[in-house]
Protein backbone atom coordinates (compact mmCIF):
# COMPACT_ATOMS: atom_id res chain seq x y z
CA UNK A 1 0.00 0.00 0.00
CA UNK A 2 1.18 3.65 -1.12
CA UNK A 3 0.90 5.72 2.09
CA UNK A 4 0.94 3.09 5.09
CA UNK A 5 3.48 3.92 7.36
CA UNK A 6 4.64 7.32 5.59
CA UNK A 7 5.93 9.25 8.55
CA UNK A 8 6.15 13.01 9.24
CA UNK A 9 9.03 14.68 7.62
CA UNK A 10 8.91 18.67 7.85
CA UNK A 11 6.74 21.70 8.14
CA UNK A 12 6.62 24.83 5.88
CA UNK A 13 5.34 28.23 7.00
CA UNK A 14 6.60 30.04 4.24
CA UNK A 15 6.75 29.63 0.52
CA UNK A 16 10.78 29.95 1.11
CA UNK A 17 11.14 27.25 3.66
CA UNK A 18 9.61 24.55 0.78
CA UNK A 19 12.27 21.84 0.75
CA UNK A 20 14.68 21.10 -2.14
CA UNK A 21 12.55 18.14 -4.59
CA UNK A 22 13.62 14.82 -3.26
CA UNK A 23 10.70 13.32 -4.88
CA UNK A 24 7.42 13.69 -6.46
CA UNK A 25 4.62 14.90 -4.19
CA UNK A 26 1.30 14.05 -4.03
CA UNK A 27 -0.60 17.31 -2.52
CA UNK A 28 -3.67 16.81 -0.35
CA UNK A 29 -6.13 19.80 -0.21
CA UNK A 30 -9.84 20.89 0.87
CA UNK A 31 -11.71 22.83 2.94
CA UNK A 32 -11.28 23.32 6.57
CA UNK A 33 -13.51 20.61 8.24
CA UNK A 34 -14.31 18.33 5.19
CA UNK A 35 -12.13 15.75 6.59
CA UNK A 36 -8.80 16.14 4.99
CA UNK A 37 -6.90 15.35 8.75
CA UNK A 38 -8.63 11.80 9.01
CA UNK A 39 -8.53 10.82 5.47
CA UNK A 40 -5.07 11.38 5.98
CA UNK A 41 -4.31 9.54 8.98
CA UNK A 42 -6.73 6.54 7.44
CA UNK A 43 -4.28 6.63 4.35
CA UNK A 44 -1.25 6.11 6.54
CA UNK A 45 -2.40 4.40 9.18
CA UNK A 46 -1.73 6.26 12.19
CA UNK A 47 -4.67 7.75 14.48
CA UNK A 48 -3.32 11.14 15.19
CA UNK A 49 -0.24 12.09 12.90
CA UNK A 50 -2.21 14.74 10.56
CA UNK A 51 -3.46 16.37 13.44
CA UNK A 52 -0.54 17.58 14.15
CA UNK A 53 -0.99 21.40 12.49
CA UNK A 54 -4.87 21.39 13.96
CA UNK A 55 -4.17 23.64 17.08
CA UNK A 56 -5.18 27.64 15.86
CA UNK A 57 -2.29 29.41 14.70
CA UNK A 58 -0.26 26.57 13.21
CA UNK A 59 -2.98 25.83 10.35
CA UNK A 60 -1.39 27.86 8.16
CA UNK A 61 1.47 25.19 7.57
CA UNK A 62 2.39 22.62 4.53
CA UNK A 63 3.04 19.39 6.44
CA UNK A 64 5.08 16.62 4.69
CA UNK A 65 5.39 13.21 5.13
CA UNK A 66 7.34 10.57 3.46
CA UNK A 67 6.40 7.66 1.98
CA UNK A 68 7.95 4.03 2.17
CA UNK A 69 8.43 3.96 -1.36
CA UNK A 70 9.55 7.62 -2.33
CA UNK A 71 8.17 10.64 -2.79
CA UNK A 72 5.97 12.86 -0.37
CA UNK A 73 2.52 13.04 0.76
CA UNK A 74 1.93 17.08 0.91
CA UNK A 75 -0.52 18.14 3.56
CA UNK A 76 -2.18 21.67 2.24
CA UNK A 77 -3.47 23.66 5.04
CA UNK A 78 -7.71 23.54 4.59
CA UNK A 79 -9.40 26.51 3.05
CA UNK A 80 -12.34 28.67 3.64
CA UNK A 81 -12.00 28.52 7.28
CA UNK A 82 -14.52 31.27 8.62
CA UNK A 83 -13.17 32.20 12.23
CA UNK A 84 -10.02 33.66 10.50
CA UNK A 85 -9.12 37.64 9.79
CA UNK A 86 -9.08 38.12 5.78
CA UNK A 87 -5.56 39.10 6.06
CA UNK A 88 -4.80 35.43 7.52
CA UNK A 89 -6.96 33.86 5.25
CA UNK A 90 -4.57 35.78 2.07
CA UNK A 91 -1.45 34.62 3.78
CA UNK A 92 -2.33 30.59 3.71
CA UNK A 93 -3.64 31.42 0.28
CA UNK A 94 -0.29 32.42 -0.99
CA UNK A 95 1.39 30.27 0.29
CA UNK A 96 -1.06 27.20 -0.85
CA UNK A 97 -1.29 29.26 -4.43
CA UNK A 98 2.46 29.63 -4.72
CA UNK A 99 3.18 25.83 -3.52
CA UNK A 100 0.50 24.21 -6.09
CA UNK A 101 1.17 26.68 -9.13
CA UNK A 102 4.89 26.57 -8.70
CA UNK A 103 6.32 23.24 -7.39
CA UNK A 104 7.60 21.55 -10.11
CA UNK A 105 7.82 18.31 -8.37
CA UNK A 106 4.22 18.52 -7.50
CA UNK A 107 2.41 15.56 -9.39
CA UNK A 108 -1.11 16.19 -8.65
CA UNK A 109 -3.53 16.51 -6.17
CA UNK A 110 -6.16 14.69 -4.02
CA UNK A 111 -9.11 16.79 -2.88
CA UNK A 112 -11.24 16.10 -0.28
CA UNK A 113 -14.75 17.33 -0.24
CA UNK A 114 -17.48 16.53 2.72
CA UNK A 115 -19.79 13.97 0.38
CA UNK A 116 -22.98 16.13 2.39
CA UNK A 117 -21.71 19.36 0.74
CA UNK A 118 -19.56 18.64 -2.64
CA UNK A 119 -18.16 21.38 -5.08
CA UNK A 120 -18.55 24.56 -3.02
CA UNK A 121 -17.67 27.79 -4.34
CA UNK A 122 -14.29 27.70 -3.27
CA UNK A 123 -13.65 23.91 -4.51
CA UNK A 124 -15.00 24.77 -7.87
CA UNK A 125 -12.47 27.92 -7.66
CA UNK A 126 -9.46 25.17 -6.89
CA UNK A 127 -10.40 23.20 -9.50
CA UNK A 128 -10.28 25.83 -12.22
CA UNK A 129 -7.27 27.22 -11.07
CA UNK A 130 -4.99 23.91 -10.74
CA UNK A 131 -6.64 22.82 -13.93
CA UNK A 132 -4.42 24.82 -16.05
CA UNK A 133 -1.65 23.21 -14.75
CA UNK A 134 -2.48 20.11 -16.63
CA UNK A 135 -1.82 18.07 -13.42
CA UNK A 136 -4.36 15.31 -12.38
CA UNK A 137 -6.78 16.05 -9.81
CA UNK A 138 -8.48 13.22 -7.60
CA UNK A 139 -11.48 13.73 -5.27
CA UNK A 140 -12.49 12.27 -2.01
CA UNK A 141 -16.50 12.62 -1.08
CA UNK A 142 -15.11 11.79 2.41
CA UNK A 143 -17.82 10.75 5.62
CA UNK A 144 -19.82 9.23 2.84
CA UNK A 145 -20.91 6.84 5.45
CA UNK A 146 -22.92 9.50 6.47
CA UNK A 147 -25.08 8.98 3.41
CA UNK A 148 -27.60 6.08 2.63
CA UNK A 149 -26.20 3.42 0.06
CA UNK A 150 -28.88 5.21 -2.92
CA UNK A 151 -27.68 8.59 -1.73
CA UNK A 152 -23.81 7.73 -1.88
CA UNK A 153 -24.49 6.47 -5.33
CA UNK A 154 -26.32 9.28 -6.65
CA UNK A 155 -24.30 12.14 -5.07
CA UNK A 156 -21.33 10.27 -6.71
CA UNK A 157 -22.52 9.88 -10.60
CA UNK A 158 -24.06 14.17 -9.81
CA UNK A 159 -20.48 14.59 -9.17
CA UNK A 160 -18.77 13.07 -11.53
CA UNK A 161 -21.37 14.24 -14.08
CA UNK A 162 -20.61 18.15 -13.18
CA UNK A 163 -17.20 17.79 -13.49
CA UNK A 164 -17.36 16.04 -17.15
CA UNK A 165 -16.46 19.14 -18.72
CA UNK A 166 -13.11 18.15 -17.38
CA UNK A 167 -12.51 15.05 -19.24
CA UNK A 168 -9.75 12.66 -17.56
CA UNK A 169 -8.13 15.24 -15.44
CA UNK A 170 -10.87 15.00 -12.85
CA UNK A 171 -11.63 11.53 -10.77
CA UNK A 172 -13.53 11.40 -8.56
CA UNK A 173 -14.71 8.32 -5.64
CA UNK A 174 -16.06 7.72 -2.15
CA UNK A 175 -14.45 7.79 0.95
CA UNK A 176 -15.06 7.27 4.27
CA UNK A 177 -12.51 7.13 6.94
CA UNK A 178 -14.96 6.03 9.74
CA UNK A 179 -15.26 3.03 8.06
CA UNK A 180 -11.83 3.04 5.97
CA UNK A 181 -13.71 2.05 2.78
CA UNK A 182 -12.25 3.56 -0.97
CA UNK A 183 -8.05 3.40 0.63
CA UNK A 184 -7.80 0.90 -2.52
CA UNK A 185 -8.63 3.01 -4.53
CA UNK A 186 -7.26 6.28 -4.11
CA UNK A 187 -3.66 4.35 -4.01
CA UNK A 188 -4.94 2.96 -7.24
CA UNK A 189 -5.92 6.61 -8.84
CA UNK A 190 -2.79 7.75 -7.78
CA UNK A 191 0.01 5.77 -7.54
CA UNK A 192 0.49 5.99 -11.71
CA UNK A 193 1.22 9.53 -10.61
CA UNK A 194 4.32 8.59 -8.69
CA UNK A 195 5.74 7.25 -11.60
CA UNK A 196 4.31 8.59 -14.34
P1 LIG B 1 -10.17 18.68 8.28
O1 LIG B 1 -10.39 20.02 8.90
O2 LIG B 1 -10.52 18.70 6.83
O3 LIG B 1 -8.82 18.12 8.53
O4 LIG B 1 -11.27 17.68 8.93
P2 LIG B 1 -11.13 16.57 10.07
O5 LIG B 1 -10.43 15.38 9.55
O6 LIG B 1 -10.62 17.17 11.31
O7 LIG B 1 -12.68 16.16 10.24
C1 LIG B 1 -13.66 17.12 10.58
C2 LIG B 1 -14.77 16.41 11.34
O8 LIG B 1 -15.39 15.44 10.51
C3 LIG B 1 -14.28 15.67 12.58
O9 LIG B 1 -15.26 15.79 13.58
C4 LIG B 1 -14.17 14.23 12.10
O10 LIG B 1 -14.33 13.30 13.14
C5 LIG B 1 -15.30 14.14 11.11
N1 LIG B 1 -15.01 13.16 10.04
C6 LIG B 1 -13.93 13.15 9.22
N2 LIG B 1 -13.98 12.13 8.35
C7 LIG B 1 -15.10 11.43 8.65
C8 LIG B 1 -15.72 10.25 8.08
O11 LIG B 1 -15.24 9.61 7.13
N3 LIG B 1 -16.92 9.85 8.63
C9 LIG B 1 -17.50 10.53 9.66
N4 LIG B 1 -18.65 10.06 10.12
N5 LIG B 1 -16.94 11.64 10.21
C10 LIG B 1 -15.77 12.09 9.72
Amino acid sequence: SLFRGAAFHISVAKPTGLPAAAGPEIAFAGRSNAGKSSAINTLVGHTRLAFVSKTPGRTQLINYFKLVKGGFLVDLPGYGFAQVPPEVRRAWAGLIERYLKERESLVGLVLIMDSRHPLTELDWNMIQWFSQSGKPMHVLLTKADKLTRSAQASTLADVRNQLSGMGDQVTVQLFSSLKKTGVDEVENVVAPWLTA
